[in-house]
């Protein structure tokens, strides 16, 4: 028990460097994942309530490691960050979302809009809405196909900047949504300054959905409020029944989760939208 403080303490710092060791080498390698075309994407449907259709998708990024299989973006979506990665990562899935929605079109299709996750690089990036422009013009798609959602505490890093921006990305013709919604520190009066379409409230709230008392008053609170000012409500992480009656009652205009379905590669939307078995 004498050494057990010092072993503890090897231990830890030869994990540390294991740790260290494995991040650069997940580093070199993400640098390389894109042009050897290792990044796909996954799209989980939302359900609207009152009508019960698929109103829409969001992408999922997934990285197809050679030896790994399947990574999900949690274990790597951080390292694209503090390398600067995630601005031509996030170019491309903007671009590979425009050429699925094309592809759709083409086999004759009824679309509905995807929405992309974007990360605060991408906000900060003074050209961003000229990317945007750019990459949606040469795939030919309708931008009202395209919705970006984006974090609380990305509005308020630099609320003046993130209204400016997202004006402009707005007038390109894009739907915006707030992700996560009561994970982050901003209020509903406050987001009424951002030119946005939808709120998503995040799945802690959802979780414990109709037990929860507290839960409950918040769902319910938030879904008025967001009503009150014009933003269409989804629910994330929906997974059972129970849920779905307590969140109909609350008037909630959208649901997303395991209940509806999982994230799935294209060619099981396709099979969604088409109203055959998604697998
Ligand atoms: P998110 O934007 O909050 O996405 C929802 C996550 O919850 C997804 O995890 C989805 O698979 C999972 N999920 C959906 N329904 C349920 C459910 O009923 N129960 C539970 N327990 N989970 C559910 P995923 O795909 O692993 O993505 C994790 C996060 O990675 C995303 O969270 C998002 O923040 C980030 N991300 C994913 N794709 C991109 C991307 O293209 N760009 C950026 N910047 N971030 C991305
Ligand atoms: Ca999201
Ligand atoms: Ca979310
Ligand atoms: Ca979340």
């Amino acid at each position: 028990a004498k050494n057990g403080g010092r072993n503890n303490y090897q231990f830890f710092v030869a994990a540390m460097h294991e740790n260290a060791a494995q991040r650069l080498q997940t580093e070199v390698q993400l640098r390389q994942a894109l042009e050897r075309g290792e990044f796909l994407l996954h799209y989980q449907p939302k359900l609207n309530l009152a009508a019960g259709t698929i109103s829409g998708f969001e992408a999922l990024l997934r990285w197809n490691h050679p030896q790994r299989g399947l990574v999900p973006p949690l274990e790597f979506i951080g390292i694209l960050e503090d390398t600067g990665l995630i601005l031509p990562v996030g170019e491309w899935v903007i671009g590979e979302v425009c050429r699925q929605l094309a592809a759709w079109q083409a086999q004759g299709m009824t679309v509905r809009p995807v929405a992309i996750n974007l990360s605060a690089r991408q906000l900060q990036q003074a050209d961003l809405d000229g990317a945007v422009e750019r990459i949606v013009g040469r795939a030919g798609v309708d931008p009202a196909l395209l919705e970006f959602e984006l974090t609380e505490s990305m509005l308020m890093a630099n609320p003046e900047a993130a209204v400016e921006i997202l004006t402009r990305i707005k007038a390109l013709g894009i739907r915006l949504s707030v992700d996560d919604f009561g994970t982050g520190y901003s209020s509903l009066a406050y987001l009424k300054r951002f030119p946005l379409d939808a709120l998503k409230i995040d799945r802690t709230f959802v979780r414990d959905l109709p037990d929860d008392p507290d839960d409950a008053a918040i769902t319910k609170a938030v879904i008025r409020l967001a009503h009150s000012l014009s933003l269409k409500v989804v629910a994330e992480g929906v997974e059972n029944v129970e849920q779905i009656r307590e969140l109909e009652q609350y008037a909630c205009d959208e649901i997303q989760g395991y209940y509806v379905s999982r994230p799935l590669p294209a060619h099981g939307c396709a099979a969604l939208l088409a109203g055959a078995p998604a697998m």
